[in-house]
C-alpha cells in the first residue's frame, strides 16, 4: 500500500515551533514511507483566516526542508463537504449553545469527560424554526472504536452517550471541521493521519463518519504536543512565538530542526548532531515505527 500524509494547518497565525514539529513528523512519516504527502489548508472559518498565513506556512515549511506533491484549501471544496452531508442522517438545530448548556443541566445526566453532550433537544423537530439552523448528525446507536497505530492504544466511544449529535454544519453555513477532514481524507487517499494528541479524542467520532460515508477510516497516528516550560500547549491564540522569528533572525534551519527533534519524546532522536536536515531525520522516524504497532 503507498502511504499518504497530509499536513493540514489552519491559516489562523504564524505557525510556532509546536506546529513545525508536527509539521515534521507528518512530513517524515510519509517521506519514510516513500510515499505522498499533502498540505491542506483548513481555512472554512473565514472569519479566523489570516490571508497572509498561506504564504508564511509555505515559506516557513519550505526553510525547513518539508516539501510536498499537492496543495488543497478546503474553501475551495464546499461542494464535496454538501454532497456528503446530504448522504447522512442530519436534522436542523436552532438551539444557541447556552440553551445546549441549560439543557445538559436540566436533564439527569451531567457533562460526560470534559466535553458538554449534546442531549438532542431538536432531534423530534427544530425548537425555534424562525432562527438560522446547523445541522446535527443523528449518531448511529453504536460503538466506536479506533486503535492508534503510534502509541497502540485504543479509544472506544459509544457515540449517543459520549460524543452526541454533533453539529456538521454551522448555523451560519459554515461546514465543521470534522466533516471536511473526514470527507478530504477519504477522497484525497490520505492513509495514514499523523497529527497532534489534542485529536486523539476526535478520532472515534471521525472514524463513525468515515463509515456512515462508506469510507475506510484512516490509520491514525497522534504525536504529543509541544509544551513551554510551564508545561502548556503552545498556541497560536496563546501568543507563543512565530518560527519565521528564528528565520528571520538568520537562524540555521538546521539548528532548529534539531532542537525540535530533541525535544520529541523517542531515544532515537535524542542523540542529532547540533545541525540535522530533515532527510537525515528519516531513518530516525523509520526507526520509532519499527518499534511499534503499526495496527490497521
Ligand atoms: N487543522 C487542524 C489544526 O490546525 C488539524 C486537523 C487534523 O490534522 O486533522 O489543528
Amino acid at each position: 500500500m503507498t502511504v499518504t500524509g497530509r499536513f493540514a494547518p489552519s491559516p489562523t497565525g504564524a505557525m510556532h515551533l509546536g506546529n513545525a514539529r508536527t509539521a515534521l513528523l507528518a512530513w517524515l512519516h510519509s517521506r519514510a514511507h516513500g510515499g505522498r504527502h499533502l498540505l491542506r489548508f483548513e481555512d472554512l472559518d473565514a472569519g479566523r483566516v489570516r490571508p497572509w498565513a498561506y504564504d508564511l506556512t509555505r515559506r516557513d515549511l519550505a526553510w525547513l526542508g518539508l516539501d510536498w506533491d499537492e496543495e488543497f484549501r478546503q474553501s475551495g471544496r464546499l461542494d464535496l463537504y454538501a454532497a456528503a452531508l446530504s448522504r447522512l442522517d442530519t436534522y436542523p438545530c436552532t438551539c444557541t449553545r447556552k440553551e445546549v448548556l441549560a439543557a445538559i443541566q436540566d436533564s439527569a445526566g451531567a457533562p460526560h469527560g470534559e466535553e458538554a453532550v449534546y442531549p438532542g433537544t431538536c432531534r423530534a423537530g427544530s425548537v425555534h424554526p424562525q432562527r438560522p439552523a446547523a445541522r446535527r448528525w443523528r449518531v448511529p446507536d453504536a460503538e466506536s472504536c479506533v486503535t492508534d497505530a503510534l502509541t497502540g492504544k485504543t479509544l472506544c466511544q459509544w457515540l449517543p452517550r459520549d460524543v452526541g449529535d454533533f453539529v456538521l454544519r454551522r448555523n451560519d453555513g459554515v461546514y465543521a471541521y470534522h466533516l471536511a477532514v473526514v470527507v478530504d481524507d477519504a477522497l484525497m487517499g490520505v492513509t495514514d493521519v499523523l497529527r497532534g494528541a489534542d485529536l486523539w479524542t476526535a478520532s472515534p467520532r471521525q472514524a463513525a463518519l468515515h463509515r456512515a460515508l462508506g469510507f475506510t477510516p484512516p490509520r491514525f497516528l497522534h504525536v504529543p504536543l509541544l509544551t513551554d516550560y510551564r508545561g502548556e500547549r503552545l498556541a497560536k491564540r496563546g501568543g507563543a512565538p512565530p518560527l519565521s522569528e528564528w528565520r528571520e533572525r538568520g537562524e540555521a534551519p538546521g539548528r532548529v530542526l534539531a532542537d525540535l527533534a530533541r525535544s520529541l519524546p523517542w531515544p532515537e532522536f535524542q542523540a542529532v548532531p547540533q545541525e540535522v536536515t530533515a532527510t537525515e531525520l528519516l531513518p530516525l522516524w523509520a526507526a520509532v515505527l519499527s518499534r511499534q504497532v503499526l495496527a490497521r
